[in-house]
């Protein structure tokens, strides 16, 4: 079994909006959606702290309001800051939860899709670990791929779009490096592994490649 199918074996989205196959890290940081909030967008970012350093657990301990404010100088300006996303992948392809996706992350701030504001009410947020100024790892690809295709089976996904994509000027991530067509293909890919006519029958729309 590939890490893909391995993965999607393991990524299933239960009913409380957890998944499986993936470590959970409850983070504090969420509150309800609204009411009649549809889940229709998938917002991709990416994250590293400090910025352009891997490993470690800083940015599940930012998430979860304990990282240690004092070990690095860039981390002073992150004192009173209160954020979350659903999903982290990590370069080695690990995954985290740390909302359930019924519930609102705090991940996109000020931010606009296709004239509805607020994003985070109605999106899911998965960060990728990495920076604007480099590639990605292939393993991160195929989780980012089959998580897509878990959450789709889960929620009324219609579009996937990028962190830059929904608050532009604001911000750039997941940035140049992130490569939306090897995204769209491994998680076609995935689609058809999966097998599932309920989600064959509405495709997401990649709003970097339109
Ligand atoms: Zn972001």
């Amino acid at each position: 079994m590939n890490p893909t199918e391995a993965a999607f074996s393991r990524f299933v989205v239960a009913a409380d909006g957890w998944c499986s196959g993936v470590s959970r890290m409850p983070s504090s940081n969420f509150d309800a959606r609204p009411a009649d909030a549809k889940i229709d967008l998938l917002v991709v970012h990416n994250i590293s702290l400090p910025p352009g350093q891997f490993g470690g657990q800083f940015i599940s301990d930012l998430f979860a309001n304990r990282l240690d404010y004092d070990a690095h100088p860039y981390f002073d300006q992150l004192r009173a800051l209160r954020v979350s996303a659903h999903f982290l992948i990590r370069r080695d392809g690990i995954a985290m939860q740390f909302v359930s996706a019924r519930d609102r992350a705090w991940h996109a701030g000020h931010s606009s899709f296709r004239g509805r504001d607020g994003c985070n009410d109605f999106s899911i947020g998965i960060e990728l670990e990495g920076s604007d100024f480099e590639p990605f790892s292939g393993i991160q690809y195929e989780m980012l791929a089959a998580l897509t295709v878990a959450l789709q089976a889960a929620y009324p996904l219609t579009d996937v779009a990028g962190h830059e994509h929904i608050a532009p000027g604001r911000k750039t991530d997941p940035g140049p490096f992130f490569d939306w067509g090897d995204y769209h293909l491994r998680y076609q890919q995935a689609l058809r592994r999966l097998q599932s006519s309920t989600i064959a029958a509405h495709s997401l729309h990649f709003h970097a490649l339109a």
